[in-house]
């Protein structure tokens, strides 16, 4: 027990949000908490109506960053310090009152639809406020944890012969999961994405739901066979791991990708980013095979030749 001062915040569609600090951190978390308002229009705009009759942001001895008990979200108590650090932070656990709280996993193996989804909307709400830099960002860093996790841990996102609870949140269930998403957004195009998402919300709205639940309102929404890729990146471990190298003769990019991994390989289409002049201009290619080439008909030597610029494929670039 302990003493708050409390303030409304706003009102969002008539959902009461408020801020709960202590008192000597009074203005510092008024402010740092406010984004609570935003975030929560965010979501409701954009996944559907919000389960709860009131959005508290409460600061709060906590051993987690933060916890997101339905309608009272507690944060660490150092999370107050009036320069707007916890925006992601904040953005993640409201999304939970949609993803964990609402629908939420029927198999603690499945927990990535609660935490991947938390992890990768605090993101899309960040993209939404800073722009698609933020985005690539947020997931770079990201990328570099699953790539560092894996080497210690080679196991997918749902795993059940993992029986520790705790060991269930994990960079994969969170990062990896993240990334998922991102990737199954730029498949079916940011439209389709957000369609299914909102099915997906609808459907399961205070009820539970498992991996495959979510595999196929997806599948309805975009009618696309999307087997293939959930089998790989939530039931598969690792991800690509990917030597290339590329060349220019007579006119001609060319293009070599492997995939080194040993145990599976991938299938997924891959961006490449050619730079001329500052500009980069882009080309996809679909990798099915280990190994594949490709040829770009070019007028012009570039002076750079990249993999996926805008961050749309978790993969490993391996040096020469
Ligand atoms: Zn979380």
């Amino acid at each position: 027990m302990t003493k708050f001062a409390s303030t409304l915040l706003d009102e969002v569609y008539d959902i009461p949000v408020s801020a709960w600090v202590y008192p000597e951190n009074r203005l510092d978390g008024f402010s740092d908490y406010g984004v609570a308002t935003k975030v929560l229009k965010y979501f409701i705009d954009n996944i559907g109506p919000y389960s709860y009759a009131k959005l508290a942001n409460m600061q709060a001895k906590t051993q987690w960053g933060g916890l997101e008990n339905a309608g009272t979200i507690a944060y660490f108590e150092n999370s107050v310090n009036g320069k707007n650090e916890v925006e992601g932070l904040i953005a993640h656990e409201i999304a939970h009152q949609w993803f964990g709280n609402s629908a939420s996993e029927n198999d603690w193996n499945h927990v990535w639809l609660s935490e991947g989804f938390a992890t990768y909307f605090a993101i899309l709400y960040q993209e939404s406020v800073y722009g698609n830099d933020k985005r690539k960002e947020e997931l770079e860093l990201d990328r570099k944890q699953i790539i560092d996790y894996y080497l210690q841990n080679p196991s997918p996102i749902v795993d059940p012969s993992i029986t520790d609870p705790m060991k269930v949140l994990s960079i994969n269930t969170y990062q990896k999961g993240g990334w998922v998403l991102n990737m199954l957004r730029h498949k079916l195009g940011d439209k389709v994405f957000w369609k299914g998402i909102q099915a997906y919300y609808k459907a399961y709205r205070d009820s539970n739901a498992m991996s495959a639940d979510f595999q196929k309102i997806m599948e309805e929404i975009s009618g696309e066979d999307l087997e293939e890729f959930f089998q790989q990146w939530l039931f598969t471990k690792g991800h690509p791991e990917l030597k290339w190298d590329w060349s220019y003769a007579k006119k001609n990019l060319q293009i070599n990708i492997e995939q080194l991994q040993k145990h599976h390989v991938f299938k997924f289409p891959i961006e490449i980013g050619v730079i001329k002049d500052g500009k980069t201009v882009i080309y996809q290619m679909d990798m099915e095979n280990a190994r594949k080439s490709l040829t770009i008909k070019l007028d012009y030597q570039p002076d750079d030749v990249i993999l996926d610029p805008e961050s749309w494929l978790l993969f490993e670039e391996k040096s020469n």
